[in-house]
């Protein structure tokens, strides 16, 4: 059930952000707004921003905020549909909590995930079946309690097992396939289980719902780990393991631990240390980093002590630290994981090393790069060269000037020549205007698609019309998609555009972009032939239209000058080009 569009209107026309904002932290008046400081970030100067007349709150340091909902779910730790009913109370609105304000679609498929999981649960803890499962798990060391309590289950050596269990549910095997839990023979579209005999390991959103598993073969078949297919529901970017669990305590520490491994973040989850999630590969999205960045201003990336792993902290490390994020590496010794780490030093000596031993990221990267210079004198200075240019993105003042010396002794530099070739920051400090994005660094598409973004948010009759021609071929800038499938839903049941109101159809990571939208001012005045112009350009078939005939032209004069390699060439291109854009 979700909760009724009238009710939520009703809620958050008659509660006032500024006193919701204001029972929480001080607020003063700058000009048409309030500020005051940010509730989710440490701060000394005031960042955190109230528009009344909009009805939205937002820090511009660490990007939280939105409407009276959003606020309350950011900073009370709630669910929607708990912080609706918290704002109902005092206007006599009561809601049922259990409701929630997810589709009825992404219901089935959490409801079959619920349905599964509990009975691989059962296979894994009361039958012979699950036995030999149950049995590795002891002996790696995972107690019954945390099985339980994670609900760890065990897909039996069934091919049918799955597609049976949910049929007698009265699910169809479609909609098991489209939820990732069946796979599907496309030859002759009969349907069996995508797990087999595996230990299931639930995965659950950040909402708490179960989305998906991971599933690790026993038997040492291949892959060793195999995770639900993307889905509605499983969008491995928007994803991390152990997320919901660990929220809490990541608020209180103001630091989340990132690991490679889901049975890393479980055996990690035996010992004191609670705020661990683990990635879902070992690259971060967008929409992964923007969560981090709601939830945190410290990442520690604690990944296995090989050289993938490595790779991979050098990899994620860059992102986050490019991200203005204070990033730190947990260094797990040569050849270990974290699961390995408390098998062999035990839980208490673990919690030790969390607590003593984190490396600031551009520290761990000196002393890699320092490693695989050698004697290379080109290399030693490319490297320093590359670590300055790092240095600007960390913000902290002392912090700096700590990493200054480290990375110029490990380097054998005087540390003022490292200091004199840091770039000067990026960054500035924020200020209480909506923010202009940085313009000069957006392409040409992605400003016309900007463009064409906040053309349908201010009209929506022309959204309605278009909506089906707004697909990912036009909009390739995910959060202008993502934004515009929101805005499909939001006008679908309002009339006009209402930013507060707006947010609740978008992910919360949205809330900046939606907000620099809603500050961009564009001329009123949009005929069909315009938006048909720019649906027309931006989905590639003018351009190649133009591209083509420039081809052609270069055919005809090769052909004439009798240039056979250059003939070939440009045909190779035609088609490539035709293979682009089918039409
Ligand atoms: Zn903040």
């Amino acid at each position: 059930m979700r909760i009724p569009e009238e009710t939520i209107a009703k809620i958050k026309d008659e509660t006032d952000i500024t006193e919701l904002v204001a029972s929480y932290i001080k607020l003063e008046r700058r000009g048409r707004n309030y500020v005051g400081l940010c509730p989710f970030h440490d701060e000394k100067t005031p960042s955190f921003s109230v528009s009344p007349e909009k009805q939205i709150a937002h820090c511009f340091g660490c990007k939280k905020g939105g409407n009276v909902f959003q606020f309350l779910m950011e900073i009370e730790n709630m669910s929607f549909a708990e912080a609706a009913a918290k704002l109902g109370e005092p206007l006599n609105i009561k809601i049922d909590t259990q409701t929630s304000n997810i589709a009825e679609s992404d219901m089935t498929f959490i409801r079959m995930h619920e349905y599964m999981t509990g009975l691989y649960h059962q296979l894994l803890v009361n039958t012979n079946e699950g036995e030999k499962a149950l049995q590795y798990l002891l002996d790696r060391g995972f107690p019954m309690e945390l099985i339980r309590s994670e609900q760890i289950g065990y897909a039996p050596d069934m091919p049918k097992f799955a597609t049976n269990a949910l049929l007698e549910q009265g699910y169809n095997e479609e909609t098991a396939y489209q939820a990732g839990l069946v796979s599907r023979n496309e030859e002759n579209f009969s349907y069996y289980d995508r797990f087999v005999g595996r230990i299931m390991i639930p995965i659950k959103n950040h909402q708490g719902h179960l989305v998906g598993y991971t599933a690790r073969s026993i038997d040492g078949s291949e892959p060793k780990y195999l995770n639900t297919p993307e889905t509605e529901t499983f969008k491995k970017r928007e994803l991390f393991f152990n997320l919901h669990d660990a929220r809490k305590h990541v608020r209180k520490l103001d630091n989340i631990i990132l690991m490679e491994g889901h049975l890393d973040v479980l055996k990690v989850k035996t010992t004191k240390v609670k705020h661990i999630v683990a990635t879902m590969g070992t690259e971060l999205s967008q929409e992964n980093v923007s969560l981090l960045e709601r939830l945190s201003s410290n990442v520690t990336i604690m990944f296995d002590g090989d050289s993938a792993g490595r790779n991979a902290t050098l990899k994620v490390g860059d992102t986050l630290l490019k991200r203005g994020l204070n990033v730190y590496v947990q260094k797990i010794p040569d050849k270990m994981d974290p699961d390995e780490y408390i098998e062999t030093f035990g839980a208490e000596k673990f919690e030790q090393f969390i607590a003593d031993e984190q490396q600031h990221y551009l520290h761990f990267k000196a002393e890699v790069l320092r490693h695989e210079a050698k004697e290379n004198d080109m290399k030693l200075t490319q490297h320093l060269n590359t670590l300055a240019g790092d240095l600007q993105f960390v913000r902290d003042h002392l912090t700096a000037e700590r990493l200054i010396v480290t990375i110029s002794s490990i380097f054998g530099v005087d540390k003022q020549a490292l200091s004199g070739i840091i770039p000067e920051p990026v960054r500035q400090e924020p200020d209480y205007r909506i923010p202009e994005p940085v313009r000069e660094q957006m392409t040409l598409r992605q400003k016309k698609e900007r463009y064409l973004t906040k053309l349908m948010m201010a009209n929506r009759e022309f959204l309605l019309e278009y909506r089906d021609a707004l697909d990912e071929n036009v909009l390739t800038y995910r959060p202008y998609y993502d934004i515009m499938r929101g805005l499909c839903a939001y006008f679908e049941a309002h009339g006009e555009f209402d930013i507060s109101m707006a947010l609740n159809y978008l992910d919360p990571a949205l809330t900046d972009t939606l907000i620099e939208l809603d500050g961009m001012s564009i001329h009123e005045d949009v005929s069909h032939s315009e938006i048909n112009d720019y649906l027309e350009d931006l989905s590639g078939i003018r351009n190649s239209e133009y591209e083509k005939q420039e081809i052609y032209r270069k055919l005809e004069v090769a052909e004439r000058d009798n240039d056979m390699e250059l003939q070939i060439k440009l045909t190779q291109q035609l088609i490539e080009l035709n293979r682009i854009h089918k039409m």
